[in-house]
């Protein structure tokens, strides 16, 4: 068993960001850094609203740059998961997968910072879990390059969707964008880049309903009009899921208070959750605005809560 005095879990640009700010407090901080380290930056290709970078830089550089400057400061590392928590008593328990059993090595922590993200969603359509990875995908970074010369979809009206979309068409020779209402909820400037592209068409008000294929790989996608009712197939070889996320909080469910749909709650404009010493920064607390340059600066407010928090645990 190893205490510390921050344990940071999860480790996108929030859980780096905190780690940086603690680590340079001498704090010592230590990080799980989850299933996907770095986050959801690592599956996006080009950042381009991440002030510091004019000409733009690639999602997985980035969180290599924030990585590095943690551990320059002295971040303690390691590439595990968090399987179990308990925050009713002082030190707070963590339990990290060690591949030996099933709960895990122990930590106890003074303060802990919650910075799990969120993770992609899928519809839940018949074919969708049969054919993930088999031309089912919601990362068109990853895995565009597999459709070099075919046709996809992409489902969903936001700017993931727009994003995924645009990038798809270096590969694909069609991106069909079905989206369940006439309106999309994309920013302006993404919405016309999708307009303005011509490999792109737009199928609105449509939902997929079946994902189709022959055993092995995905063949197509039958769509269902949600103003008629009316369906019709796609013969297509991939199908991009871009409608949005899901927090990751299911270790933390009973423990801390959440919302309806799942985020931390936290004590705004503060990262204090309802247990005291427990903070939370970044996607897994914002159900609002969901950029990595919001997330980065809850992350240095978690630190920054912690700090002083652990600091007036001193004093009394
Ligand atoms: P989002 O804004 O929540 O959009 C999700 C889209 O999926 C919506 O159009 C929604 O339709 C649709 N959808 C949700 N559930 C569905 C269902 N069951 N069936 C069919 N369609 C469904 O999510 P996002 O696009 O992932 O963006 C999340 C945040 O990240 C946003 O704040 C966005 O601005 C930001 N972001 C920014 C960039 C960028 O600036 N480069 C890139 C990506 C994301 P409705 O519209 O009908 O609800």
């Amino acid at each position: 068993m190893a205490h510390h005095s921050i344990f940071i879990i999860g480790s996108g640009p929030a859980g780096y960001t905190a780690a940086l700010y603690t680590a340079r407090a001498n704090l010592s901080p230590y990080m799980a850094a989850g299933e996907q380290p770095g986050g959801q930056l690592t599956t996006t290709s080009e950042v381009e609203n991440f002030p510091g970078f004019p000409h733009g830089i690639m999602g997985p550089d980035l969180m290599e740059n924030f990585r590095a400057q943690a551990e320059r400061f002295g971040l303690k590392l390691n590439y595990s998961k968090v399987t179990k928590v308990d925050f009713s008593q002082r030190p707070f328990q963590i339990w990290e997968e060690d591949g030996m059993s099933e709960e895990g090595v122990m930590h106890t922590a003074d303060a802990v910072i919650i910075s799990t993200g969120a993770s992609a969603q899928y519809l839940n359509i018949p074919g969708e879990k049969e054919y993930l990875g088999r031309g089912v995908s919601a990362c068109a970074t990853c895995d565009g390059f597999f459709f070099k010369g075919k046709d996809v979809v992409v489902v969903g009206g936001g700017d993931s969707a727009m994003e995924e979309a645009n990038f798809l068409t270096r590969f694909a020779s069609k991106v069909y964008l079905v989206h369940r209402r006439d309106q999309f909820r994309a920013s302006k400037v993404m919405q016309d880049r999708v307009l303005a592209n011509p490999k792109i068409e737009i199928l609105r008000s449509f939902t997929p309903v079946t994902v189709l294929g022959d055993g092995k790989k995905v063949t197509g996608v039958t769509i269902k009009s949600t103003v008629s009712g009316e369906t019709k197939d796609l013969a297509v070889s991939g199908y991009f899921s871009a409608i949005g996320h899901k927090p990751n909080t299911e270790i933390f469910k009973g423990q801390l208070d959440l919302n309806d749909v799942g985020y931390i709650k936290v004590k705004s404009p503060s990262t204090y959750t309802n247990i005291e010493g427990v903070f939370a920064a970044g996607d897994v607390a914002d159900p609002t605005y969901r950029q990595a340059i919001t997330a980065a600066g809850m992350g240095c407010t978690a630190a920054i809560d912690a700090e002083r928090w652990l600091e007036a645990q001193e004093k009394h």
